[in-house]
This record gives structure tokens, C-alpha cells and sequence, in this order.
């Protein structure tokens, strides 16, 4: 029996797996199903990642292999092109993760506590339903991005990528770094998705339009993708009649949305946030199942690396406590998202298992200036977070002291957007 399986061998995982081992455990088991461990940074080529771990700006593969080699000195095993199909929990407590791989076949492998960490996937053209014909040359941008940066296909020439989340963004430099000719970006909002760098960086220092409040209403061609009709859509996001100009194309990149990859998790019972769509966790990363963690993109969809590798240590120590019998598991607190919040992690919080705070990550609902976020307990302000500006793109970390929370004893921490007191 392993002490500590760990679904997915990305950033997270790794983290997670490299701080249980610190933690003292020693029978740790990593699976992956893709050909390498790294995740999603594998394909992300370009700089700005590890600003706040390393302090220094890292390509996605750098970031990875530093990781990689953490977890090669603590000599942690893994297995590639390992596909975990099912998680189950016996009566007696014990987790099996059924898994298989050409090598070893079908396997049920025990273990004393499981985390997590299966990342996220892209929204496709069936999610948002465009109408038009199902033409070659539509792409999720991650896809493209992998076949572009991994297996050196040139996915198109002249391009229109819908949405302006950073997938998106990123996607516009690195086409037109290629050769390519990209048109547009088209995003539903009146804001854009993506963090205020990449719009600089991947749109406007290469003169490529953000078409705001613009959504695609058409797909033209039967083989290939020949154009899209582009229409202005009003504040409830209708599409505005008259307003549709038709962009020569031939090829289409939707960067409309990750969507947390938890059928595992459902399988095994583990209760998802409806606002996050992925595991309600405490604030060592553990679900509604005693020695089930979960951390990273499966969790909330992160916009930095840095905060997935700081969450996932903490899924990494609240395991290696599990398993020593060291975790606490009365929850004090509950987290709930007020006026302006569209969700908070952790959902629920034990006092007794924090160090000196816990950091609470939130997304705002709409674009504010002028505003904070404020904390409460009851009709008590506990503590607030300033920021020249919220975006929904942007993670909020609110950081509250234990010390804080050890006054109060329990109760519900109520997070809410409120206008910059005079
Ligand atoms: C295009 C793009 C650009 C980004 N740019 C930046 C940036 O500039 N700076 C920054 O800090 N962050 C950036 N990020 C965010 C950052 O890369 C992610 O937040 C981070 O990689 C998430 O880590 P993760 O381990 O949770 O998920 P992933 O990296 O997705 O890893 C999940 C792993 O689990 C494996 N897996 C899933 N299901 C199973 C299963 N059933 N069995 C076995 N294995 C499984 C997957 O194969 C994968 O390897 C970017 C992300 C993307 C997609």
C-alpha cells in the first residue's frame, strides 16, 4: 500500500508530492498519462512564469523542470503514460486507484491518502454552439499551442481567435511569431479575460485589434474554415442586428474557458464547488473525503503557476499529516462569496491546521476601481485587501492571520466588494 498517490504529473502534482515528501513520507507515487511530467507548461513556450517562486521569469518548460528535478533528488516515483480511470474508498478507509498503462496493464493500486491534481481543460466549439458548418481549421488555442510548440504544425495563416482569456492572448503573439496573419481577437465581455501583461505584451505590441463586447455568430466553409461573421453583442451579450462584418479566415481559436477535469473526483464522491467546478476544499487542501486532497487547476482555474505550486504544497502537507494522524479535521470556518465575489478557495477552514494565516484566493465578478474587498464575521470587519483595480482575470490572495480567526472561534468569513471607504 503507497502512503500517498498523486493523480497527474503536473506543476501541481509535483508540488504537491515534493512537499509530502519533505513532510517525512516517504511512499509517494506520482501518475501521469501523458509522455512526460510538466502538465500544461510543457507547451507553454514563452516567458513569465515563476516571478514569485523563483523570482525570475522562467519559460513554462524551465518552471516545470525545476520541479521535475525536485522531485528526481527526492528520488519520488512516477509513472508515465499512466491513466488513472477511477478512484474508489473502502469501508476500512482505503483509497484504490484504478489505473492502466501498456507496461504493467490494468492496475487497483492502494493507498492511504490520494491528491488531486488532474488540471483543467479547454471549453471546445460544441460547448458554445456557433453556428455554421464543422469545418477543419477550428482549434481550442491549447490544442493549437501544443501542435504549434510540441509537434511543429503550423496550424493556419490568417487567423481569428475568439475570446481573450491568456490562452487566447498568448496565442495571438505566438501565430503571428510564426508567420501568421491574426486578424482580431473577438471577447463577449466589455473586458478582457486575460492578465493585463499579456494584452500589452501579445496584443498591442504587435498592433493585433481586441474587439470588446464582439462575439462570432457564424462559421463560413464546409472543408476548411473560409470566414467568420463578428457581431457587436448588447449588455445582456445579444447580438446586436446590423452590426455583423464577415472576416475572411482560415482558421478559427476558441480560448473560451477551462473547465476543471473532475470526473475522477465525482466518481469518488467528492462534493464540487458550482462556482468553481472543482472540489470544495479546507485550507490544507483536503475534500469533503477524510485523505482526499485535491490542488491546482482541478481545483479553480489558476492565471499563475506560482499560486498553483503554493496551494499544492499545502495539499502535499495536509496529506502527509493524514497519513501520520496529525490532521485536524473540525472545520471553524466556512467561506462564503458576498456582493461582487464569484468564488473563494478554501471552502472551509480549520484553525488548528494553519501556521500563521490562510490565503484566501477569490475572483471578483465585474472590473472595479475605487473599491476593496472586505472580510467579515457576522457584522465585523476582520480584515480587507486594497488593489488599484479588480478584474475578474486576476486572482485576489487575501491573507487572514490565525491570530484573527483564533479570536473569533468559529463562524462564517463573509467576502465582499465594497466601495473605498473617503
Ligand atoms: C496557455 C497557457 C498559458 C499560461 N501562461 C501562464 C503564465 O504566463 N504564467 C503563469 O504563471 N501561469 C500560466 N499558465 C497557468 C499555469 O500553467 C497553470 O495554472 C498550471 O500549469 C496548472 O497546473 P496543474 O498541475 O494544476 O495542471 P496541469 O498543468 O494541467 O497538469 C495536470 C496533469 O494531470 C494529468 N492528468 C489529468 N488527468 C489524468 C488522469 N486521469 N490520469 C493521469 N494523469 C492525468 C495531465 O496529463 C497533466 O499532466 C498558463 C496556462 C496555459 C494553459
Amino acid at each position: 500500500m503507497y502512503d500517498i498517490i498523486v493523480i497527474g504529473g503536473g506543476p501541481a502534482g509535483l508540488a504537491a508530492a515534493v512537499e509530502a515528501k519533505k513532510e517525512g513520507v516517504d511512499n509517494i507515487l506520482i501518475l501521469e498519462r501523458d509522455r512526460e511530467l510538466g502538465g500544461i507548461l510543457n507547451q507553454c513556450i514563452h516567458n513569465g512564469f515563476g516571478l514569485h517562486t523563483f523570482k525570475e521569469q522562467l519559460t513554462g518548460p524551465e518552471y516545470a523542470g525545476r520541479y521535475i528535478d525536485m522531485a528526481m533528488d527526492l528520488k519520488i516515483p512516477y509513472k508515465l503514460n499512466t491513466m488513472v480511470l477511477d478512484l474508489e474508498r473502502k469501508d476500512d478507509d482505503t483509497k484504490i486507484v484504478h489505473a492502466i498503462n501498456e507496461e504493467d496493464g490494468y492496475m487497483a493500486l492502494e493507498a492511504k491518502a490520494v491528491i488531486l491534481t488532474m488540471g483543467c481543460r479547454e471549453r471546445t466549439a460544441g460547448a458554445i454552439g456557433i453556428p455554421g458548418f464543422r469545418p477543419a481549421g477550428v482549434f481550442t488555442a491549447g490544442t493549437a499551442q501544443r501542435f504549434i510548440n510540441m509537434e511543429g504544425y503550423m496550424t493556419g495563416k490568417e487567423v481569428v481567435i475568439l475570446g481573450s482569456g491568456d490562452i487566447g492572448l498568448i496565442m495571438a503573439r505566438r501565430m503571428t511569431l510564426e508567420g501568421a496573419h491574426v486578424k482580431c481577437v473577438a471577447e463577449i465581455m466589455p473586458y478582457s479575460n486575460g492578465l493585463t501583461r499579456n494584452i500589452v505584451q501579445c496584443l498591442n505590441d504587435f498592433d493585433i485589434p481586441l474587439k470588446l463586447s464582439h462575439t462570432i455568430t457564424f462559421i463560413h466553409g464546409k472543408d476548411r474554415v473560409e470566414a467568420v461573421d463578428i457581431t457587436q453583442v448588447d449588455e445582456h451579450l445579444k447580438p446586436i442586428p446590423g452590426t455583423t462584418e464577415t472576416v475572411p479566415c482560415d482558421t478559427l481559436l476558441l480560448s473560451v474557458g477551462l473547465i476543471p477535469e473532475n470526473e475522477i473526483s465525482r466518481g469518488a464522491g467528492v462534493e464540487i464547488d458550482r462556482r468553481t467546478q472543482g472540489p470544495s476544499i479546507s485550507e490544507l487542501c483536503e475534500t469533503n473525503l477524510p485523505g482526499v486532497f485535491a490542488a491546482g487547476n482541478v481545483v479553480h482555474v489558476h492565471d499563475l503557476v506560482d499560486f498553483v505550486s503554493q496551494e499544492a504544497a499545502l495539499a502535499g502537507k495536509g496529506a502527509a499529516r493524514y497519513v501520520k494522524g496529525h490532521l485536524e479535521e473540525d472545520i471553524n470556518f466556512t467561506t462564503v462569496n458576498g456582493d461582487g465575489i464569484g468564488n473563494v478557495v478554501p471552502e472551509k477552514i480549520t484553525v488548528a491546521n494553519l501556521d500563521d494565516s490562510v490565503n484566501c484566493y477569490m475572483r471578483v465578478r465585474a472590473v472595479s476601481t475605487d473599491t476593496v474587498i472586505n472580510c467579515y464575521i457576522g457584522d465585523e470587519k476582520i480584515a480587507t485587501k486594497k488593489a488599484q483595480k479588480f478584474v475578474p482575470a486576476e486572482m485576489v490572495n487575501f491573507k487572514i492571520k490565525k491570530s484573527v480567526l483564533e479570536k473569533y472561534g468559529d463562524g462564517e468569513l463573509k467576502f465582499v466588494v465594497e466601495p473605498k471607504e473617503a
